[in-house]
């Protein structure tokens, strides 16, 4: 195969392994299956913003130009941090993508990508978000109403769990096995106190798990960046999270958005 087009983040499916497609100006790619075979990945030089479609000389907010970043609701810093949600004070950046987005079930969840971590995400990125961050075990445990809720959930949480992913231990292997379910139960109990004056659901649901298709990881992590590297030539040894792994580095996908690349298979 060869195809040229702007990268997105890739589309994944959550069957068993996590079947991944790149996604080049929206034309679809099935990648999983170069998994073990030797490609070549090039970058034009181009970077188009995801919003308005201008060349734009660096990549802001994974994917647009600065204006834009300036503009969009997504790309405002109440996305990163919920609990500051400023919808009621009238200066939400588009109000109409915010009650799209922002005032829909949300979930807080725990998962095991490079150890234990909690995390939040729109009920509807269920289990998209979890694979995204290349978790093996993920468990939701909490819904409420909207983001700002869930936000300040995470807050309290994150006063036992850590909220971020180890991105280099995530692709050096899979992580130690962990009881999800118990630390649920241990967290709620713990942080019950904190909790009581929130308003939420406790979900009785099951552990998911994820496998990757990887066929090797590697021992050490180096990370290609596009702006400096334009041309890979390497075999694919897996895929996981939204990084492919290739024999020579890894490439985050989801931070390449936007860049105009050509795949090519060279088996
Ligand atoms: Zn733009």
């Amino acid at each position: 195969m060869k195809a040229t087009g702007t990268l997105s983040k890739m589309k994944t499916t959550p069957i068993s392994p996590v079947k991944y497609e790149l996604t080049l100006s929206e034309v679809r790619y099935d990648i999983t299956s170069l998994v073990g075979q030797s490609i070549r990945l090039t970058h034009s030089g181009n970077i188009l913003c995801q919003n308005c479609g201008k060349k734009t000389k660096k990549s802001y907010a994974q994917g647009y130009c600065y204006p834009c970043t300036m503009k969009l609701a997504e790309c405002d810093l109440c996305i990163l941090k919920p609990e500051t949600c400023h919808y009621d004070k009238g200066t939400c950046r588009e109000p109409a993508w915010g009650l799209e987005n922002c005032f829909k079930p949300h979930v807080i969840y725990l998962a095991n990508s490079s150890g234990l971590k909690v995390g939040i995400t729109r009920k509807t990125q269920v289990p998209t978000r979890w694979i995204d961050q290349g978790a093996t075990e993920a468990l939701p445990i909490l819904e409420v109403k909207n983001r700002f809720l869930s936000g300040q959930i995470e807050v309290i949480f994150k006063k036992l769990v850590a909220d971020k992913t180890d991105w280099r231990k995530m692709l050096r292997g899979n992580p130690e096995y962990i009881d999800l379910q118990a630390w649920k139960t241990k967290l709620l109990s713990e942080l019950g106190e904190h909790l009581k004056a929130h308003d939420y659901v406790v979900l009785d649901e099951p552990v998911v798990k994820f496998h990757y298709p990887v066929d090797t990881y590697p021992d050490k992590v180096s990370s290609f960046n596009l702006d400096k590297v334009n041309d890979i030539s390497a075999k694919l040894m897996g895929i996981k999270g939204q990084y492919l792994i290739f024999e020579t580095g890894v490439l985050n996908v989801r931070t390449h958005t936007g860049y105009e690349v050509t795949l090519e298979s060279l088996a």
